[in-house]
């Protein structure tokens, strides 16, 4: 009874003090906190608290081992000795053995009173209810135990996966100033390609262009824009990974990419952005304008810059945006500067040049200026980024049936040697040789081709003769190629005009290719990578001279070219007479091209055939037939269409060369000859090279005008040009006239 009432005790202990435990009754103190006496003391506690536990889990078991015998003793029945054994075997688990070992020392009194009987049985039915309590206890002890190992474990393992990500973390920040080899050379990439894209820095084409650093050699580029605009528009493009800070971006500029010098402005930059730029920097430099950068100027006036609508001013939405001037005294003297062709004359020879003129004018009239000649950049900034845009996206996206050509006329080459006679240095005795240089993207990979011809003709029918070796070496050794993209600027006296449409839509299909297009990229921004092979040929013919070498003819140079090893370059000779077999192929009566000027694109998979467009698009380049977007035209070289009655007809150049001409051309009325019939025009546009003419029509007023109606050609030829001379070169126009009326009218 004695020991019962103890175990049941110790059962009590423990879960009192787990609930004490629980309840935060119990208060850990920390040892090094105490006296040495109290420590003592507390020690001397714990061990009597321990032996005391120990005692009583000895009484326990000894009880234990006692009892089915002590009940073995009260219950002598069979059947009651059944029943303890199912009950030994149900709860298991070590406490209960099968033959329970005789305590010596204990001797229960064996006395059978029904009092005693019904005690023992009461015990007995306690002692079993305990001891189920207490086994399922032990149950929910081991589990928890299993459950607190595994947890630890899981602690463990994430304590270790969060130090190895740290760990990387740290490595990764160490790491990421250097960028790792890896990505270094990534990004170096990145920044290079990006610079030397043809709308963010401008090939120079002479072969005195060229800057060497650590014995490389490379043609210098000029940037087109501050380096600044280009590093936010760089990230704007590339992934974060390659997210450069300013600094870093400028520093790994390749060597060859260079700020622009005063001198290349008067080369050949862009004379319509560089007017513009040249009025914005005064604007700016006023406190008018918030920036100087055109594409910045440009997102105030459109909705969106990469909209064609916007750009060419026609959508209905921002046609007539135009840039914000803060309040200013809008009267007062201002002066600014222009770029303007002017011709001068030594005696003999008429030179072009590109000059600075000197502008007076109040604020007024400059932000006047800036704004009309900002309206009238912003399709010329289109064309020009959305050509290279799309050459790029070719180039990236070549197929295996494609082939892109780009191609270039080179300056002529002044055969030279070695130690020139006076007279021959200054005479016309000196003979020039044509290059053409092309560069060949195929999935195959890149090749460069210069075709050498000691015919001077730039014209269409020459570029065929250029072409003819490179698509046949292209046919043969690419069989599978039946696709032909061409890309060259746009000049009109050799590539864009109705006799290379005409050829472009005829010659290649007879060579086995099924479809055609031809790319012009924007005026003025037409360098590219064949002017680069052009540059390469001159220097190198350049120094075979200086090391004593005679090249006194075309074919010479060829020779010294082709002989050459290592060159990367192939060489090709054209003669005149693979030229003029050209002649032959075009007929007389090919009718010119609505609106050659714009046309950007022109696509041809059926002989004689060509659609064209003001802009490139090449979203279904695979196909056979264009796609709709830009709006494009298809037109029948060979139907003879009915008379002309377009607005501006003859795109021809003019028959007049334009050095007699002392002044800037644009907004001067001429007189177009245009199939042998004198037409009156004003000069629209002034391109460099060509000039746009927006012609008045023979057919039209002159004819219908009874009293004009029967005149003779010479007759109207003569009245025109006796109109011209008396409206010699007014200033202004209706608008002045009206103005001086006024003044004279009213004095004040
Ligand atoms: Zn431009
Ligand atoms: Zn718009
Ligand atoms: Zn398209």
């Amino acid at each position: 009874m004695f020991i019962l009432l103890l175990m049941n005790n110790s059962v009590h202990y423990c879960f009192s003090y787990r609930r004490r435990k629980h309840e935060g009754k119990i208060t850990y103190v920390k040892s090094d906190e105490l006296s040495e006496r109290e420590r003592n003391n507390l020690r001397n506690k714990w061990k009597a608290a321990s032996r005391g536990y120990r005692e009583r889990k000895k009484m326990e078991k000894a009880m234990l081992d006692l009892t089915p015998q002590s009940i073995e003793n009260t219950l002598p029945d069979p059947a009651g000795v059944e029943a303890v054994e199912g009950q030994q075997e149900s709860p298991g688990g070590g406490v209960v053995v099968d033959a329970p070992p005789q305590n010596e020392d204990f001797h229960p009194q064996m006395s059978s009173t029904p009092e005693r009987e019904d005690r023992e049985k009461k015990a007995e039915k306690r002692f079993k209810r305990l001891q189920a309590e207490k086994h399922e206890l032990r149950k929910l002890n081991i589990h928890l135990r299993k459950q607190l190992a595994k947890m630890r474990k899981e602690k463990e393992r994430a304590r270790k996966s969060e130090m190895r990500a740290k760990e990387r973390l740290r490595h990764i920040e160490r790491v990421k100033p250097k960028g790792g080899k890896k990505l270094a050379k990534e990004r170096k990439l990145a920044v290079v390609s990006f610079l030397t894209r043809d709308e963010n820095s401008r090939l120079l084409p002479g072969k005195k262009d060229t800057i060497t650093k650590n014995k490389i050699k490379e043609q210098r580029r000029i940037l087109t824009k501050p380096l600044t605009e280009l590093h936010v528009l760089d990230n704007s493009e590339m992934k974060k990974s390659l997210h450069l800070s300013y600094r870093q971006f400028a520093r790994r500029r390749p060597f060859y990419v260079t700020e622009p010098k005063a001198k290349d402005r008067d080369t050949c930059a862009c004379r319509d952005h560089e007017n513009v730029h040249l009025l914005a920097n005064k604007l700016y430099s006023r406190g008018l304008l918030k920036t100087k950068s055109i594409s910045e100027l440009l997102v105030m006036i459109v909705c969106d810059p990469k909209n064609k609508d916007c750009m060419d001013r026609v959508c209905a939405k921002c046609c007539f945006e135009e840039v914000e001037f803060p309040e200013t005294e809008s009267s007062s003297e201002v002066t600014w500067e222009q770029w303007k062709r002017v011709t001068s004359t030594n005696g003999e020879r008429m030179f072009g040049n590109m000059v600075k003129q000197i502008y007076n004018g109040t604020i007024k009239e400059l932000m006047e200026l800036f704004s009309q000649k900002l309206e009238s950049l912003a399709i010329h900034q289109f064309n020009w980024l959305h050509q290279a845009e799309q050459f790029r996206y070719l180039k990236q996206n070549i197929t295996e049936c494609e082939a892109v050509l780009h191609v270039d006329f080179s300056e002529n080459y002044a055969c030279k040697l070695s130690t020139e006679v006076q007279a021959f240095h200054f005479g016309g005795s000196r003979q020039q040789a044509t290059i053409h240089t092309a560069v060949l993207y195929t999935v195959h990979g890149t090749k460069s081709y210069a075709t050498l011809s000691d015919s001077l003709r730039h014209d269409e029918r020459a570029v065929w003769a250029h072409l003819e070796p490179i698509l046949g070496e292209l046919r043969e050794t690419f069989p599978q190629i039946t696709t032909l993209h061409i890309q060259s600027d746009g000049p009109v006296t050799q590539y864009r005009n109705k006799n290379n449409f005409y050829l472009l839509s005829t010659v290649p299909f007879l060579s086995g290719f099924t479809k055609v297009t031809w790319n012009f990229s924007e005026k003025s921004h037409g360098k590219g990578a064949p002017d680069g092979i052009g540059g390469a040929i001159k220097r190198e013919a350049d120094r075979f001279v200086q090391r004593g070498g005679e090249l006194q003819a075309p074919q010479q140079l060829y020779e010294m070219l082709n002989t050459r090893l290592g060159s990367s370059i192939t060489h090709y000779w054209v003669n005149r007479e693979s030229i003029e077999k050209y002649d032959e192929l075009i007929p007389d009566n090919l009718e010119a091209v609505k609106g050659t000027f714009k046309i950007h694109q022109v696509w041809s998979s059926q002989p004689s055939q060509i659609t064209h467009r003001t802009v490139s698009c090449f979203c279904r380049k695979t196909e056979r037939s264009p796609c709709p977007c830009y709006k494009p035209v298809t037109v029948d070289l060979r139907v003879k269409r009915t008379v002309c009655n377009t607005e501006n007809p003859p795109s021809s150049p003019p028959q007049q060369p334009r050095e007699q001409e002392n002044l800037d051309l644009c907004g001067k009325f001429v007189i177009v000859i245009y199939d042998e019939k004198p037409y009156v025009g004003q000069v629209l546009e002034d391109v460099g090279e060509e000039v746009q003419v927006n012609c008045m029509l023979q057919s039209g007023a002159v004819r219908q005008n009874p009293l004009t109606g029967r005149a003779s050609d010479k007759d109207i030829e003569i009245n025109f040009i006796k109109w011209l001379y008396l409206s010699g070169d007014r200033d202004g126009g209706r608008k002045e006239r009206m103005n001086k009326q006024q003044c004279i009218a009213d004095p004040n």
